[in-house]
């Protein structure tokens, strides 16, 4: 029972990654196999069941919540006569659709044709007539169709071009002098743009959609007299793909070289606590996790389920819980300062500004012990 909540929540997250890039999810598959067939990922009984569907619905793709190999890629797509979308497929696309800056557009571009190299044999010669759409954005489709090897020359020169970059920031971020440095972090869409704007009183583009944020955005803020910068980076997702991991070093260089994280969860969210160890469990990857981290759980203005009784407090049965009462859960007895606020009501924001303040204070005066 357990095991099939978690599937209905992996399935939410990829149906709201489908309609963050511009689908709309008709009907869900899913299947208990002990591990995914290495021929088509799933057993051959539930791809003909697919592939009715698929022709009897008219639908025009099929998205995996996994990455595939590129022979599963390749059978399904040849076997179900459907365009085949992968987990990574599909971020890489919403990815390239909200790259702003030359930067992030060439992080993208990088990271599709990474993934893209060792697919190449497969092309979407077959499915000629449905150019365009999710999954073929970035890259235009004549260079798709060229071969591995101008792919890899168009690698290394992205890898230069990023190189070159990353250079120009780590100057930037040297420049920027020893101001402490504080790095929202947190799975994706769980406020921290929100909360960035309410900290810097500037405007910082917050959607309910996923990945709104892919490039940094840099704040100076100033809590009780004291500076600080304030930076909102990526947004972590499970199963990050991990040519994005490795393309967006520049973004994640910002995490790595802060001296405090704020890791923002959104506790209305029923899967908030494997959204937690998603982000750590990145934060381990880029040799982040040692770092002061402040917890700063968001959304306690929103709880989507009913409270059983008075001790249940499990995931699925809160609401109208008392800031007190949430200090006495769990969440509150981690080995980190942990605060319960509400980014959009501003609910106990004194409370974390205080933490806050306190944590780059300890910072500050350990940098510059004469001034105080
Ligand atoms: P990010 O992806 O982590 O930067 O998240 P955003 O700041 O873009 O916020 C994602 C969504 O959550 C937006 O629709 C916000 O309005 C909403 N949101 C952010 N903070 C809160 C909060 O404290 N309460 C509620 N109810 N919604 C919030």
């Amino acid at each position: 029972n357990q095991d099939e909540e978690k599937l209905t929540e992996y399935m939410d997250e990829l149906e709201f990654l489908a309609y963050t890039a511009g689908a709309t999810v008709d009907k869900r598959f899913t299947q208990k196999l002990s591990q995914p067939d290495s021929r088509t990922f799933v057993g051959s009984g539930k791809a003909l069941e697919i592939k009715e569907y698929v022709k009897e619905n008219e639908i025009g793709t099929v998205i995996f919540d996994d990455e595939l190999s590129p022979s599963q890629l390749k059978n399904l797509e040849r076997e179900l006569e459907v365009k085949i979308l992968d987990r990574t497929n599909l971020i890489l696309d919403i990815f390239a659709q909200r790259a702003q800056t030359s930067y992030a557009r060439t992080q993208v571009e990088l990271a599709q044709y990474q993934y893209l190299l060792p697919r190449l044999t497969r092309m979407w010669t077959h499915l000629e007539r449905q150019k365009g759409g999710i999954g073929m954005r970035g890259p235009g489709e004549t260079e798709i169709e060229t071969d591995r090897r101008i792919i890899r020359d168009r690698i290394t020169l992205l890898k230069d071009k990023l190189k070159t970059i990353d250079k120009q920031m780590a100057t930037q971020r040297n420049n920027r002098g020893k101001m402490v440095r504080v790095s929202l972090v947190g799975y994706t869409n769980v406020g921290k743009s929100t909360l960035m704007n309410a900290l810097s009183k500037s405007e910082v583009f917050a959607e309910n959609k996923l990945f709104a944020t892919l490039d940094t955005t840099v704040r100076k803020v100033v809590i009780g007299n004291l500076p600080f910068l304030l930076t909102d980076t990526v947004g972590f997702i499970r199963k990050l793909p991990t040519q994005l991991v490795e393309s967006f070093k520049s973004t994640l260089d910002e995490v790595r070289e802060a001296d405090l994280l704020i890791h923002v969860v959104d506790i209305s969210h029923e899967s908030f606590e494997d959204h937690i160890a998603s982000v750590n469990q990145i934060l381990q990857e880029i040799d982040a996790h040692q770092k002061p981290i402040i917890m700063v759980f968001n959304k306690i203005d929103a709880f989507a389920y009913e409270k059983k009784d008075e001790d249940d407090l499990t995931p699925s049965s809160r609401k109208n819980i008392s800031l007190d009462e949430w200090k006495k859960t769990w969440m509150a007895k981690s080995k980190y300062p942990t605060v319960f606020i509400s980014a959009l009501t501003k609910e106990n924001f004194p409370e974390m500004k205080k933490m806050i303040y306190d944590e780059v204070h300890r910072i500050h005066i350990s940098r510059f012990p004469y001034n105080d």
